[in-house]
């Protein structure tokens, strides 16, 4: 059966956007957090300075009411360069390689604000305050807290980059892994479709060609074209069936969705049986029915409607694919540790061995059948093999041509 996605450009199309916009969403995140994040250490890196710078203004103006404020004893931190003037004219400073003897900027005002400033290759950050006469400086090479942000800054940007890397390759993956399940039935849908549309021209092509032979010839009575009239009904069945099927699967959905309940297996197979025997009688077929389990009672939990719908569909077959005097048994064994089984069996025409991997394909049906004309859409099994999925069974098939087929369908007995 062929697998030709010819949209798969599209799902392509779909799968890139998606990708995209995710992979843009989770790193404006990211950058905002990182930007978030150096703020922050910032701030944090100034607090600590300021903090010290405040301390070290508050210890002077003290050393000022104790005693001479142009002539401190001790500073707090070594680190803090003072600078004390008065009438403008500096009275007091601690020594330092930064600016020595040389009295720094004290033009500006700053009444007791923190500013930041660069000389040369050096950071500073300074605060001045007035007390009485006197105003007083203070300033603190901050060259380590810098280096310290820009690392850290070097290092958001760094893992910016491998987060990056890593957020691409998990949302990838993640995509990938979340529409496996969208692919498959986008995949299943084209598939179907271009199945569907293989199928149905060849009916409609002969059903025209009928009825253009019709109109050519006006001359002749119904009588003498009944042969391609006939033909043309039975493709007009054939389309039919096709559409009854098709519409069957496009209830993928009601496939799907499960509805479990405990029951008696036994009384589903003779109700199945007690059904089928009129009509096998008139088809002068044999239909059987074993029940190993030398009982009247087998309460299993699964889907009933969906057992039931997989077990008619075999029925149905094994009615289609049998002649006249052949046998058609249902059969329950219970034998297996883990597992229920139910074979439907026919003597029937069989399949070949090399049409056997492809019986549960859409629109699969085999030369012979075709050949010999027996109705159907090649959907049938499809959809059971669907429905054994979904009750989580498994259905499968041995068959001989000319010898007859053999459907089993394994239920666990666990899966209750
Ligand atoms: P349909 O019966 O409408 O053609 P199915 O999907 O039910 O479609 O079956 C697919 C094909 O498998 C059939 O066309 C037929 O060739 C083969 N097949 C299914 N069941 C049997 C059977 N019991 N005996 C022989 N061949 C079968």
């Amino acid at each position: 059966m062929k697998k030709n996605n010819i949209n798969t450009g599209v799902f392509q199309k779909t799968k890139k956007r998606i990708f995209l916009s995710n992979m843009i969403g989770i790193y404006i995140f990211m950058v905002i957090f990182c930007i978030f994040l150096y703020f922050y250490f910032r701030s944090v890196t100034y607090r600590g300075v300021d903090d010290t710078i405040r301390l070290e203004l508050t210890n002077i103006i003290q050393m000022g009411v104790d005693g001479d404020l142009a002539n401190p004893k001790e500073i707090l931190s070594t680190q803090n360069m003072v600078y004390i003037y008065k009438d403008g004219i500096g009275k007091y400073y601690t020594n330092n390689h930064y600016f020595g003897s040389n009295y720094p900027d004290h033009s500006e005002e700053l009444h007791g604000k923190f500013k930041s400033y660069k000389i040369g290759q050096h950071f500073f950050r300074e605060m001045n305050v007035s007390s009485g006469d006197y105003m007083i400086q203070i300033i603190r090479n901050i060259d380590g807290e810098i280096n310290a942000l820009y690392q850290i800054f070097y290092i958001l940007i760094g893992f910016g980059i491998v987060a990056l890397l890593i957020t691409l390759i998990i949302a990838f993956i993640l995509m990938k892994k979340a529409l496996e399940p969208i692919e498959a039935t986008w995949n299943n849908q084209v598939n179907f479709i271009q199945d569907t549309s293989h199928e149905l021209r060849t009916p409609v092509s002969v059903i025209q060609s009928k009825l253009e032979g019709l109109l050519r010839t006006p001359e002749y009575s119904i009588s003498d074209r009944v042969d391609d009239i006939a033909l043309a009904m039975t493709e007009t069945r054939r389309i039919n069936k096709m559409i009854k099927d098709m519409l069957s699967l496009t209830k993928e959905d009601s496939i799907i969705r499960i509805n479990v309940s405990e029951f008696n297996l036994v009384d589903l197979m003779e109700d199945l049986y007690e059904s089928y025997i009129e009509f096998a009688e008139i088809e002068e077929k044999f239909l059987t029915i074993e029940n190993k389990t030398n009982s009247d009672i087998l309460n299993i939990s699964t889907d009933k409607s969906k057992l039931r719908q997989l077990l008619v569909i075999l029925l149905d077959n094994a009615f289609k694919y049998t002649e006249k005097g052949d046998e058609i048994s249902i059969i329950l064994d219970i034998s297996q540790r883990d597992r229920y089984l139910i074979y439907i069996n026919d003597t029937g025409i069989g399949i070949a061995p090399e049409d056997l991997p492809y019986v549960f394909d859409r629109f699969f049906r085999s030369d012979k059948v075709r050949a010999q004309d027996i109705e159907g859409s090649g959907i049938g099994l499809s959809i059971a093999k669907l429905l054994s999925q979904n009750i989580s069974s498994e259905l499968s098939v041995c068959s001989d041509l000319g010898t007859g087929s053999s459907f089993k369908i394994e239920i666990p007995k666990s899966k209750k």
